[in-house]
């Protein structure tokens, strides 16, 4: 049973308490590693000045930066020998970081897992097929162990050779997938290449998908297309991995599990915490963890609490579905874009297929944005006047969210090459001003 209903509805009261007895037992282990005792003497703070869970606040941010100075063993705060496992960030922003695990944390990551599944509805009779990459990315180990730990059988089919995984599928009667959203997608054009369709031949039920921002639409989309009920998961190599934050059967917000993780929303900007509701940089303490305890960590990923009660009846706050990255935002002709808000659109035209890439470069000095589409395959089938007006229908959408108008080029189903991990969406060939 995987239903910690003790935590999981703890009331709030209580999981407060909880939290405050952890961050103090965490940041006196947090302050036995060498960076933060030098951090922490710099700042003049220490362990003494938190009595209250607001107190938190007088304490400094701990960043990527920090991690890359901090470079490899600067944070631990056990011997060694203690440790059984490290992971390294799959790096989609500038240099890998490492991070280490106890025993005692790889069993709660597993618990927390465990935890998740559980609560979207897997049960030991279901089969498991994890379709992230294995390695250094927290997707395949963390899921695999979790699994594992819930009793269900699990099948380590890792990332890529998609023939291979739909033989997987339906030779095991997977019920359970999880892969990043970009490889759903992808998955399912070779599904369509096969002549398949994973809800006439399989028996799938339940699809998690995470590591990259998707949309609303994408999640339907992928739903209707698998035949799948498919729940939003959230994490970061920083704090374990995926496990931090899951939907629950109301796929309205991930629950982010608060025994666990301290959660504030901050304005990026003035780094003053933001009321619940409001748009911010998510900012996570680890309460539990062992090897490598991080203290107000900035993830850099903009979302929101979400006020009022989720009627499933878990006290654990929800956050919102993932906008980006502070840093996966670009300017063009002085409008601020994020990739989501051009796959928001485009997910949301029934003839787009399932991929996209955003090619910003200057011509004439000035900033040019081609918005480059996948077709479904029929669309090409038609006459070249209805591609015309499909084209021109993509722009004036496009247009009315960014208020600017792009290019958007057409082009037909396999046109962009497999991608080996997470998804490249914007590709900036722009000059740069001298400086
Ligand atoms: P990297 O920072 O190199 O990508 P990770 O593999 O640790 O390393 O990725 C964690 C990041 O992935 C998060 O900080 C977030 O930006 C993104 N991410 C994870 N899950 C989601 C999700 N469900 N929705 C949107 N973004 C996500
Ligand atoms: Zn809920």
């Amino acid at each position: 049973m995987y239903w910690e209903k003790e935590i999981e509805t703890m009331p709030v009261s209580e999981l407060k308490a909880l939290q405050l007895q952890r961050l103090q037992h965490t940041l006196l282990r947090a302050l036995t590693s060498p960076y933060y005792r030098r951090m922490y003497q710099a700042e003049g703070v220490s362990a003494d000045d938190v009595r209250t869970l607001a107190d938190v606040q007088r304490l400094p941010f701990t960043t990527k930066q920090d991690l890359r100075n901090g470079y490899p063993y600067e944070f631990l705060t056990v011997a060694k020998e203690e440790v059984v496992r490290l992971h390294s960030s799959s790096g989609t922003t500038g240099q890998a970081t490492v991070i280490f695990h106890t025993a005692h944390d790889i069993a709660d990551w597993a618990n927390l897992i465990a935890r998740c599944m559980y609560m979207t509805g897997a049960r030991k009779s279901d089969v498991f097929q994890n379709m992230s990459g294995y390695g250094m990315f927290t997707g395949g180990l963390g899921f695999h162990y979790g699994a594992e730990k819930l009793g269900v059988l699990t099948v380590p089919a890792g990332s890529g050779n998609s023939k291979r995984q739909i033989q997987f599928m339906k030779d095991f009667s997977t019920t359970i997938i999880h892969a990043i959203p970009s490889y759903a997608l992808h998955l399912f054009s070779v599904f369509a290449e096969l002549g398949m369709e994973p809800k006439r031949d399989l028996h799938l039920k339940i699809g998690y998908l995470g590591a990259e921002p998707y949309t609303e639409h994408t999640r339907r989309r992928v739903e209707e297309m698998f035949g799948v009920r498919v729940y939003n998961s959230y994490g970061l190599s920083e704090m374990y991995g995926p496990g931090v934050a899951f939907e629950c059967p109301e796929q309205n917000g991930m629950h982010i599990w608060e025994d666990c993780f301290l959660v504030e929303v901050i304005n990026p900007q003035t780094l003053e915490p933001v009321p619940d509701g409001e748009e911010g940089e998510l900012v996570l303490t680890a309460l539990s963890r062992e090897a490598m305890p991080l203290i107000r960590y900035r993830t850099r990923d903009l979302t929101m609490i979400l006020p009022g009660e989720c009627p499933c009846g878990r006290t654990h706050k929800r956050i919102a579905r993932i906008k980006g990255r502070s840093d996966d935002m670009f300017i063009v002709k002085g409008v601020n874009v994020f990739p989501m808000q051009v796959e928001a659109v485009l997910m949301g035209i029934p003839e787009v297929g399932t991929n996209y890439q955003i090619v910003l470069e200057t011509q004439d000095f000035m900033d040019v944005m081609t918005v480059k589409v996948e077709m479904r395959g029929e669309v090409f089938t038609g006459d070249v006047k209805g591609l015309q007006t499909l084209q021109h229908r993509i722009t004036t959408a496009l247009k009315s969210e960014l208020l600017f108008t792009p290019h958007v080029t057409l082009v037909e189903p396999g046109s962009f090459p497999e991608a080996q991990g997470k998804a490249v969406r914007v590709i900036d060939h722009r000059m740069r001003n001298e400086e």
